[in-house]
């Protein structure tokens, strides 16, 4: 079985239960719901799917809703796109043209901005796709020369590299989507554009507000003055994505692979978990094999040691969704059988009881060939800890209910099996054994690790090493 979890993005292309249910049997984890396209009826839809497949495959399911964020866009046109010609000049206005942008005039969706716009700033439209250049400023306005020819249509996304939004965080929208991710007991909330370890406590708070204060909270890393501020955000978060779209676009596609890898190292150093997002297998959107390229990016992505791996379009709108998520959980098996993680990067377990028992069964798994670590939790937390230093084998956590079980649902390695209330060592260890066996092909002689807690109130206590 894989260690390193999936994340799909679901959209039109697998909202029915057949192209689903073929995502969960190839390896998808976690379903993602992104408040910035989902409409209330999508949402409905991939809620039921989800209800669907944990009741009727017994999928360890999870929902990740993603917010919109403060993102900057354009906005409306009079026919509903423009077409920009090289060389021409567009004027970038203060006044709000929504619905009546042309390709003479056109606004964006924030005020106050125009104003911080210098001649030579670059301004970038529909994901990078298209360049602008202030040439000129006037006092409600700036003109910017076209870079390259195309059409645009209305609300497209605007990155404006080196230029902070000094708008509120959280906006309406925002705050509407995460009451409904609270009320709908999401198991995750990922927050866009996320710029300082201050809004990941708003955001913290209102979660608060809206019952559910132990939401955890992925903070996805996406313009220059997050990864200004990455350590606080990252010790402010519980997980965070590198949403590489976006952060690409901003700070240069060419600035990626050092940026996701002081972010990777960052969580690593702290504890907290790290996503990898966004056009990871894109050409599997329309073919159904992805590039050599492509491989290599998810196996490292693998082999660097992140918790989980993120679709977007290859599922919400591709051909081969199914087919790409075999392909991503293949890629991710096979690394998974050369990697060895260097325990030096990751954070060290504290000296108290509970943490000797859990890195003694990490120790174990390199001296002995576990098939499991087996991990009697109520929290949830001592399998967090022991995925937290990656372990040689995979970590089968025994919890009490549903909603622990799908808090762990994206943990690199862990396994859930809900298990009544066990009360002594024995039922503890008989029933790590059984849960073990429904997850893996356990044989005679094989070897697990049980680690549990008697009497069950207390923290962990004890570790044995179980023989088949
Ligand atoms: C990204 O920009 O990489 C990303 C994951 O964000 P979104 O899909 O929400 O645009």
């Amino acid at each position: 079985m894989k260690k390193t979890k999936i994340i799909c993005s679901i959209g039109p292309a697998t909202q029915t239960w057949e192209k689903f249910k073929g995502l969960v049997e190839a390896g998808m984890n976690v379903a993602r719901i992104n408040f910035s396209h989902a409409t209330l009826e999508e949402r409905k839809t991939v809620e039921g799917l989800v209800a669907r497949a944990r009741k009727e495959l017994g999928a360890n399911l999870a929902i990740l809703y993603d917010t919109k964020g403060p993102d900057l866009r354009t906005c409306s046109f009079v026919n509903d796109s423009i077409e920009l010609v090289k060389g021409n000049t567009i004027r970038i206005v203060e006044e709000d043209l929504q619905g009546s942008g042309d390709s003479g005039r056109i606004s964006f969706n924030y005020r106050n901005l125009v104003a911080k716009l210098e001649i030579g700033q670059v301004i970038l439209l529909d994901d990078g796709f298209y360049k602008l250049i202030v040439v000129a400023k006037e006092k409600d306005s700036v003109v910017c020369e076209i870079q390259n020819a195309g059409v645009i249509k209305s609300r497209r996304g605007v990155c404006i590299p080196g230029i902070h939004l000094d708008v509120p965080y959280v906006s309406e929208k925002d705050k509407e989507d995460i009451e409904y991710a609270c009320q709908m007991d999401g198991d995750y909330l990922a927050i866009s554009f996320v710029n300082s370890a201050e809004n990941v406590r708003e955001v913290r708070d209102l979660c608060r507000q809206y019952g559910k204060p132990n939401m955890p909270i992925v903070s996805k890393v996406e313009t220059q003055y997050a990864m200004d501020h990455l350590e606080e955000i990252v010790e402010a978060s519980d997980y965070i994505m590198i949403a590489r779209g976006d952060l690409g676009i901003e700070t240069g596609v060419e600035n990626l692979p050092l940026y996701q890898q002081r972010m990777i190292d960052a969580c690593h150093a702290q504890g907290k978990g790290v996503i990898m997002a966004t056009q990871m297998m894109t050409s599997m959107k329309h073919n159904i094999r992805p590039t050599n390229a492509e491989v290599t990016d998810v196996s490292n992505a693998v082999l660097r040691g992140c918790d989980a791996i993120m679709t977007s379009e290859e599922t919400t709108i591709g051909e081969y969704p199914v087919e790409t998520i075999q392909m991503m959980s293949q890629i991710a098996v096979n690394t998974e059988k050369i990697t060895k993680y260097n325990s030096k990067e990751y954070k060290l377990l504290g000296t108290d009881i509970h943490n000797t028992i859990a890195k003694c069964a990490v120790e174990a798994s390199k001296d002995l060939p576990l098939k499991a670590i087996v991990a009697s939790t109520r929290s949830g937390k001592t399998a967090m800890d022991i995925a937290s230093l990656r372990p040689n084998s995979l970590i089968v956590a025994t919890v009490l209910d549903e909603k622990v079980a799908r808090s762990l649902a994206l943990k690199w390695g862990v396994y859930t099996k809900v298990v009544s209330s066990l009360t002594t060592t024995d039922e503890i260890v008989d029933s790590g054994v059984l849960a073990t066996k429904e997850i893996l092909d356990l044989k005679e002689k094989d070897l697990i690790a049980v680690i549990g807690s008697y009497p069950m109130h207390e923290h962990t206590n004890f570790l044995k090493i179980e023989e088949i």
